[in-house]
């Protein structure tokens, strides 16, 4: 028996055309979930259902940009069908910004705030009453910035203390339709979001500041797509289900062994 199969279940995963985002949908997939990839990058969600296909899954794309909510309840409706039926809701896309506050523009605060928070708000607000017939699973992507201090993240931070909340508000309020809400708070993973971060902030000694960030985790290295992937995947699955209301640190010790 298959403790984990996630057979005849409908999962949506936004960002599933990179890093983290793409090694859930692969996970969940391999699992028997049929996967809708929400995003706005085709050809990395075309590759993302390339690896999904190779290992005998199903994946379809739909483009959709999530901090606009005609296109998230565009997407959600498709994917939920005649059948007016999801199961597992993922909200993992989001974008980074790196600064204190006195170098946050109210553009960098507005723009981090639409996607990061209003894209989770959306996605779950229009998903929510296709999950309420037969119960489901939402998983939102936090960040250990949300509960450590971090250096030079500080609209970034504050997007991801507003997910942790919407957990907790929706993870109380759906209890009676058996509906679970938890999130997950990474620390470093090793994904283009962090490549892209290296790249603009430390041109030319990528490596260097990579070795650094590196050996800098309480653990020795950073994380691995695949290994936030996989405790998304027990989190989806019935082994879990006592568990509503929760953030989990999945950081090699980074929040806790620091010191
Ligand atoms: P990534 O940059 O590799 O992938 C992000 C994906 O989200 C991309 O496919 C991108 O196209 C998509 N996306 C961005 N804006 C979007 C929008 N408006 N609508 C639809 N799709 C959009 O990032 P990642 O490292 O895989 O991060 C995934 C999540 O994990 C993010 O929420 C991030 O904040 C969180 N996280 C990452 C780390 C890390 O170290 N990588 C640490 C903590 C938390």
């Amino acid at each position: 028996m298959n403790i984990f199969s996630l057979k005849n279940k409908k999962a949506i995963v936004t960002g599933g055309s990179s890093g983290i985002g793409r090694a859930i949908s692969i996970v969940l997939a391999k699992q028997g979930a049929l996967v809708y990839i929400l995003d706005m990058d085709e050809k990395g969600a075309n590759e993302t259902i390339t690896s999904i296909q190779k290992n005998g899954g199903n994946g379809v794309f739909k483009k959709c940009d999530i901090s606009i909510k005609k296109e998230v309840d565009d997407a959600i409706k498709s994917a939920a069908g005649s059948e007016k039926k999801l199961d597992i809701i993922i909200n993992n896309a989001g974008i980074a910004h790196i600064g204190n506050i006195e170098k946050t523009l109210a553009e960098d605060f507005n723009k981090l705030f639409s996607v990061n928070v209003k894209g989770v708000f959306y996605v779950m607000k229009s998903a929510i009453p296709f999950l309420k017939t037969n119960g489901g699973v939402i998983i939102n992507m936090a960040s250990i910035a949300a509960s450590v201090g971090i250096k030079d993240r500080f609209a970034y931070s504050m997007t991801k203390s507003a997910v942790v909340g919407m957990t907790l508000s929706v993870a109380k309020d759906y209890l009676d339709y058996n509906i679970r809400c938890n999130c997950i708070s990474p620390g470093r993973v090793h994904t283009p979001f962090v490549k892209g971060f290296l790249k603009k902030n430390y041109p030319g000694q990528e490596m260097d500041m990579f070795e650094k960030l590196s050996k800098s985790q309480p653990i020795g290295r950073m994380g691995r797509p695949k290994e936030v992937a996989n405790l998304v995947l027990y989190l989806c699955s019935d082994e879990a289900s006592f568990i509503t209301g929760s953030d989990y640190a999945i950081d090699g010790g980074f929040s806790r062994l620091n010191n």
